[in-house]
């Protein structure tokens, strides 16, 4: 059998026949900073698939070099976000400060080599002495002599120095027409306390200098990371050049996932929490992996998603749709129905007994008889959907109306014969008298009878909140902000509609986080967080042209 090869396995293929490597080791370094959303699910399928495809391994590493932003909060729910993918590092779990101590010394080895000296310029400065394309950078610090170097930079470690005041930077090339090389920054003056060291650091190294080494040290053999990185490889292959590491890791850069109407950017996301925009990085609007949690998405349809996606090099946009699909062709299969009315009106069957009730029986899952069917109750007095009802109905209105006739699902057939308005002019009830004979089957005399809707009796129900959702922004290509804008300018009023509704009684049994099939409106999920709410997952079919 023949199996595709994505470019990273074609590189992979070829390392390993040239015996450059044996075991295949990656990594995913997220930074503690955030949320992961669903493009790091892109970034750990590739991670942890690959490792898996060659029967290798995948570190989990926390990137907490920075100490500016990170929090313990966000270590433990990145990790509990991975396993509920299904991924797992076993005890492969670091940290990028783990290594503090050999940065320290890997930045020494390069001063002592003459490949690394302390600057004295300001950040201002530095941007103004970065040259252009034509004209090299500069720094009058270049070729401070190495005993000064190895002086200067102990010194900033032991605290001497304000922040700002000296960085360290690499000695590269400052023609480069990689503005990367231009002697990089690797070192820089933070007195900030750091989540696990405390105050033992008051100078933090920079990512490009310490993720090739933190690669190193753990033997990855393939660091592979989305193509934003890919100016800073030069970068990433003069770090492992120029100190001794004891292995070679190489990098290989993907395409980023990038979806329609959706922003993947943890910064971007955690200002629509701290502006309140959501209610939370769980907000089931949010493309955070818990908030698709929350929304009703599974672990499996989000990584079909991305299989559905594919590895690639070049970056694209993703239609929001495909996701949608994945889960929809999952619960298609897998949840029971219900019945839910979003917008109740009470509908009065005239001829129908008051005491009476029946049962009619209905499938849990048509397509599924295993899955077994259930009773509902029919009475006088049943719920149907606003939308289901018109007193001045359009043209191929084929539910509910004025001289129309229309069947219960899975019961009888009903005719029209008078509504009772509210004094706002809304319909207050519908009177209707029933077909006795049709139940369940056709009518007696043959006529036709085209439309069918959902009814609940009245009092086979409980009060519910449904959360209809729609995408947070109505701008289609994010990387399509126009001069000026901002993306909160692109705000989807409608992007959170709650219903009243009056849903079957037997959900009264379910348990968050459950989801069914609303017959004739869609997917729904018990909401993790509030009580007696649902929350829309996705339509019953791809909602283009709507
Ligand atoms: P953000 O901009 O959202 O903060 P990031 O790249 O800064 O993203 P990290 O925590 O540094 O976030 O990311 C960890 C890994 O996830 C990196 O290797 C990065 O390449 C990858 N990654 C992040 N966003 C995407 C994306 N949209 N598609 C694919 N991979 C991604
Ligand atoms: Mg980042």
């Amino acid at each position: 059998m023949e199996e595709t090869r994505n470019f990273i396995e074609e590189i992979i293929d070829a390392d390993l026949k040239e015996g450059k490597v044996e075991k295949i080791h990656t990594r995913f370094p997220p930074e503690p900073n955030g949320y992961l959303h669903i493009g790091h699910c892109k970034a750990l399928a590739i991670d942890f698939g690959t490792a898996k495809k060659y029967n290798g391994l995948c570190n989990l590493r926390m990137d907490d070099t920075n100490p500016a932003k990170e929090d313990t909060e966000y270590v433990d729910a990145i990790k509990e976000d991975i396993h509920w993918l299904g991924f797992d590092w076993g005890d492969r779990f670091f940290y990028g400060s783990d290594y503090f101590d050999k940065d320290y010394e890997y930045a020494l080895e390069l001063i002592n080599k003459g490949l690394a000296y302390v600057c004295e310029l300001t950040a201002d400065q530095m941007e103004e002495y970065r040259g252009d394309l034509t004209r090299p950078a500069t720094s009058p610090y270049r070729d401070r002599p190495i005993e000064e170097n190895l002086d200067l930079f102990k010194r900033m470690k032991d605290g001497e120095f304000p922040d700002g005041k000296y960085t360290l930077r690499a000695k590269i090339d400052l023609a480069s027409g990689n503005f990367w090389l231009r002697d990089p920054v690797i070192y820089r003056i933070k007195h900030l306390p750091h989540h696990r060291y405390g105050d033992k650091w008051c100078i933090y190294p920079t990512y490009d200098f310490a993720h090739p080494i933190q690669d190193a040290l753990e033997g990855i053999t393939h660091s592979l990371c989305s193509l934003e990185f890919e100016i800073h490889r030069p970068l990433y292959n003069w770090v492992i050049e120029n100190v001794s590491v004891p292995h070679k890791p190489r990098q290989v850069e993907f395409a980023r996932l990038n979806i329609t109407n959706t922003v993947l950017s943890k910064r971007f996301l955690r200002s629509m929490v701290e502006s309140g925009r959501v209610d939370g990085w769980d907000d089931p609007r949010m493309p955070t992996l818990c908030g698709l949690r929350r929304r009703g998405y599974t672990g499996a349809s989000i990584i079909d998603f991305c299989t559905r996606v594919g590895v690639a090099k070049a970056n694209s946009l993703v239609d929001i749709r495909l996701l949608e699909a994945c889960i929809r062709d999952e619960l298609n299969e897998k949840a029971e129905r219900r019945i839910g009315i979003l917008s109740p009106i009470k509908v009065i069957i005239d001829n129908y007994p008051e005491d009476k009730k029946e049962y009619f029986e209905v499938p849990n899952h048509p397509q599924h008889p295993e899955m077994s069917t259930r009773k509902v109750k029919f009475t006088k007095e049943l719920y149907i959907d606003e939308d289901d009802f018109a007193l001045v109905p359009p043209p191929k209105f084929f539910r509910l109306k004025p001289d129309g006739e229309v069947r219960l699902m899975g019961a009888y057939i009903i005719k029209y014969q008078n509504a009772i308005m509210n004094e706002d002019g809304s319909v207050k009830e519908i009177h209707c008298t029933a077909d006795l004979e049709t139940g369940n089957g056709m009518p007696v005399d043959g006529r036709k009878v085209k439309g069918t809707i959902h009814w609940l009796s009245s009092d086979n129900t409980i009060d519910a909140d449904v959360n209809l959702y729609e995408n947070l922004l109505t701008l289609e290509d994010p990387s399509k902000l126009p001069e000026g804008m901002e993306y909160t300018d692109f705000l989807n009023p409608n992007s959170k509609i709650t219903k009243k509704a009056k849903l079957e009684k037997t959900l009264e049994s379910a348990m968050p986080g459950d989801k069914f099939q609303f017959v004739r409106l869609g997917y729904f999920c018990m909401d993790t967080k509030n009580k007696n709410t649902f929350n829309s997952i996705v339509g019953l079919k791809d909602s283009k042209g709507k």
